[in-house]
Parts: C-alpha cells; sequence; structure tokens
C-alpha cells in the first residue's frame, strides 16, 4: 500500500488562444512576479525574454487553482528554466528574490517612471536613464526637447497614470457616440480593448468605428476629432491616416503587428460629474452630453485646449477654481515651485504643475484615448486585433502562422497555401478559418 498523495498535475495547450483566460487569478503572487520580469525584459528591449515570461505567466493565469507544489507544473508548456526557478523561489520563500530586486532597482524604477510619460518608450526612457535622468524633475531640468505627444503626457502625468473605471470609460464611450454620429449618422462604434475582455479598470479607452456602408468610413477621423475639438473635449490628439492601400507589403501583411487603420491617439478632457457616481445603464440619453458641455464651456474657452504645447490655454479652462494640489504628493511635487520652464523645441514654454497636475480637486480629469477607423470589410478583423490581450494576439498570429500557414492581421486573414485572402464578417469567422475553437472576449485575458 502507498503513502503517497495525488497531486493535482495541471495540464493547458500550448497556446494561449486554445486557452480560455479569465480575469479570475488563482496564482497572482506568480503571475505578479513573471510580469514584473516581462516589463524589466521589455524596457530593456530584450523582446525575446519579455515574450517568454509573458507566456509563462499567461500559461499559470488559466489554471483552475492556486500551485502549490511543483510537481503541479509537470505538465504545462511555456515554463522555462528561469521562470521554473522564479516560481520555485515563490512557493518556498513566498517571494520571487529576482522579481524584488528587479521592481527595488533603481534602474526599472526610473523606466517605468520615464515611460509613464505619454510618448516615451523604452528606448527614449532607456538614453535619457543613461544621461543620469532618472525622475521627472530631472527630466525638466535637463532641458530636453520634448515632442508634442511628451509635453502632454508630462503635463497630465498623474491623471494619465490613474487607472480608468468602466464608468469612466462609459462617459467616454457616450461622448464618442454623440461626435461619431454627429459627422456621420448611422457609423457603429465598438468599446475594444480590456473593457472589452471585461476589465474594470484599463489604462485608456479603445474604440472601434465603423459603418455598414463600405466607404462611408472615409475620412471620417478628422470630422470627429474636429468635432470633439469644438466642444472642448481633446486636450491632446495625434491622428494617423490609413495607410493600407498606399503600403508596398499588400494587405494583411504588415511589417509588424502594426496596423494601418486611420486613428486617433487622444487624451481626453472628462469632466468629474461624468465620471464619479454615475450609474450604468443611462445611456440613451443625450443630456448629460449636453450638460457636460455647458459645464465645460462654463470654465472658459474649452476651444483652446488643444494639447499643441500652448500650457496655458490648456490649463487655462480650469485653472481658476483650482485649490492648491500641494497636499498630495506626486512625481512633479518634488521640483516645484509652481511655474516650470520647459524647452520645448528650442522655445521657452511655461508648465504650470498647479493646474496640469492632478490636483484631485480639479472638476475633470485626463483620460487616454484610442480611436480606430476600420471599412466594415475588415471590421472584424480590426475588431479581434484591437481586443487583445496583446499575448493572445500574438498567440493567434503564431498559431496562423506556424500551424496554419496563414497570415492574421487586424485587416485580414491570408491563406498562403490557397494564396487568397479568406473573409469574415464577425470574429466567430475567422476562429472558424483558424481551425479554432471560438474564444469569447471575457475569455481573451491571456
Ligand atoms: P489596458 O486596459 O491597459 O488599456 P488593453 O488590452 O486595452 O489594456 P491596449 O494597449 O489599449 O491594451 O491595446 C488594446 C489592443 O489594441 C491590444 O490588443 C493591442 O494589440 C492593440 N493595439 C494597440 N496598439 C496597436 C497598434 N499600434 N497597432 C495595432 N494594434 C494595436
Ligand atoms: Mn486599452
Ligand atoms: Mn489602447
Amino acid at each position: 500500500q502507498s503513502n503517497k498523495v495525488e497531486v493535482v498535475v495541471f495540464s493547458a495547450p500550448s497556446y494561449a488562444c486554445k486557452r480560455r483566460t479569465t480575469l479570475k487569478n488563482h496564482n497572482t503572487l506568480l503571475t505578479e512576479a513573471l510580469s514584473i520580469l516581462a516589463e524589466s525584459a521589455e524596457l530593456n528591449e530584450d523582446e525575446g525574454r519579455g515574450v517568454a515570461f509573458r507566456r509563462a505567466a499567461a500559461v499559470l493565469k488559466c489554471l483552475p487553482k492556486a500551485v502549490s507544489s511543483m510537481e503541479q507544473l509537470r505538465g504545462l508548456p511555456c515554463l522555462g528554466d528561469h521562470s521554473m526557478r522564479v516560481i520555485k523561489d515563490i512557493l518556498e520563500n513566498g517571494a520571487s528574490s529576482e522579481a524584488e530586486s528587479t521592481k527595488q532597482s533603481e534602474r526599472f524604477k526610473a523606466l517605468k517612471v520615464l515611460t509613464g510619460i505619454f510618448g516615451v518608450g523604452a528606448k527614449t526612457a532607456d538614453r535619457w536613464f543613461r544621461e543620469g535622468i532618472h525622475s521627472l524633475s530631472q527630466l525638466q531640468e535637463s532641458g530636453h526637447t520634448l515632442n508634442q505627444a511628451q509635453q502632454a503626457g508630462l503635463q497630465f502625468y498623474d491623471d494619465i497614470n490613474l487607472p480608468v473605471s468602466k464608468t469612466e470609460a462609459d462617459a467616454i464611450s457616450e461622448i464618442v457616440e454623440k461626435a461619431v454620429h454627429a459627422v456621420l449618422p448611422g457609423a457603429e462604434i465598438t468599446l475594444t480593448g480590456g473593457f472589452r475582455r471585461g476589465k474594470l479598470t484599463g489604462h485608456d479607452v479603445d474604440f472601434l468605428i465603423t459603418h455598414p456602408e463600405e466607404g462611408k468610413e472615409e475620412g471620417l477621423m478628422p470630422k470627429v476629432v474636429s468635432w470633439l475639438e469644438s466642444q472642448g473635449f481633446l486636450l491632446y490628439q495625434k491622428t494617423t491616416r490609413n495607410s493600407y492601400l498606399e503600403s508596398k507589403d499588400g494587405p494583411g501583411r504588415p511589417a509588424s503587428n502594426m496596423d494601418r487603420f486611420e486613428r486617433c491617439l487622444s487624451i481626453f478632457k472628462l469632466t468629474k460629474d461624468r465620471c464619479v457616481g454615475q450609474k450604468q445603464g443611462t445611456k440613451q440619453s443625450a443630456t448629460p452630453i449636453e450638460s457636460h458641455v455647458k459645464t465645460v464651456c462654463s470654465l472658459g474657452d474649452p476651444t483652446q485646449a488643444k494639447g499643441e504645447g500652448n500650457s496655458e490655454s490648456l490649463t487655462g479652462s480650469c485653472q481658476k477654481t483650482e485649490p492648491n494640489p500641494q497636499s498630495h504628493p506626486h512625481p512633479l511635487s518634488q521640483i516645484h515651485p509652481s511655474n516650470l520652464t520647459l524647452n520645448v523645441l528650442g522655445q521657452e514654454k511655461s508648465l504650470d504643475v498647479d493646474q496640469a497636475q492632478t490636483s484631485g480637486h480639479k472638476p475633470w480629469r485626463a483620460v487616454r484615448v484610442d480611436l480606430v477607423v476600420s471599412p466594415v470589410s475588415q471590421f472584424a478583423f480590426a475588431l479581434l486585433g484591437w481586443t487583445g490581450s496583446k499575448l493572445f494576439e500574438r498567440e493567434l498570429r503564431r498559431w496562423a502562422g506556424h500551424e496554419k500557414a496563414m497570415s492574421l492581421s487586424s485587416h485580414a486573414l491570408y491563406d498562403n497555401k490557397q494564396s487568397r485572402y479568406l473573409r469574415a464578417s464577425s470574429e466567430e469567422e475567422i476562429f472558424a478559418h483558424l481551425g479554432l475553437e471560438y474564444i469569447p472576449p471575457t475569455e481573451r485575458n491571456a
């Protein structure tokens, strides 16, 4: 007779796009440590290492129970030696010494702060770090020339690094719907990204816009942006036009996972009465938007708020009622006096921290919003591509390429064996083309 205790040995498919990953995570201690290491690798521009840690974290996210011993992991894919050492450390000692020391390292902390600026990626942050710039105040003092995205990123730093709630996302949805319908009745707006996957918070709000009649969506973005700007909803925006048809590598095969839709990366100004304490399900009424517009207008001239580097007009509409934010320490407060000077494209511009930064008392907050316009013929691909998660998307493309000899993008699916595009008008059809069981958005949280 054996004394052996039965251990639950986990198993899972090796492609994340074959797994159902809900937001219920039974292994947060493990996945958070692996995510730190992934993030650190990404900040060091070591993509391979980053993906390896992301895959390891993702496989643990889909387990039905907490891992309690190393033997349980025997049957799992995606767990390399390094990830296994990290897991072992946590199971034995309650924490990963590597993840902990990474989190505490000067470099990691500095790169996190710097990439927290909208418009600053790993490359720029690394260059600054090597110049001795480890904080926002040091960046300010350096006299570096910042582009307009980065200026806005610095100006709204605290707000942008504050998670966006679902309630706030719904409020933004109403505004976007109003804008789109004002310039193109019949257009359809879909919330994508993390919120479509059921997340309760996000770093931004993502929308996909189309029109049931092919071609009607052309030129839509500039009109939507103009409308939003005229109503004072935009603090910053950068619109990129559709480059799909002009590209050399043909539809369906973009050079990278970057798609070529007409898109707008923006920062919205959301008034607080719209983002706190608002009950959901009040969608049909247009009144809240009207009153919002009025509120914004009553504070000043919101049409001035264009985020074009003119920080005085940017903050001018709201500043008079601002209490002093000093009670809340924030990354810029250390540099303080309230007027900072930034060397912007060779010009001296003043950045008023008191207004620019989240006092927590100002009647609005800045929210990052991504808008994408797709022709209806590509809508299903765009929807699938913009719903995420990023790892889920990556794995879908890997599956398509390696297992099916197909190329998947946010525009199309190309079958390399049949040398033709496979059409689809729903996500379900795309999964079917790929020979995959359909995974709904809420189970794509890999
Ligand atoms: P969060 O809640 O933090 O915003 P998210 O999943 O919504 O998480 P995003 O960075 O907003 O993350 O990206 C949403 C989706 O859009 C992802 O699936 C990503 O692959 C896709 N995406 C983001 N940027 C691009 C881009 N430049 N080109 C193509 N797809 C993109
Ligand atoms: Mn998002
Ligand atoms: Mn986004």
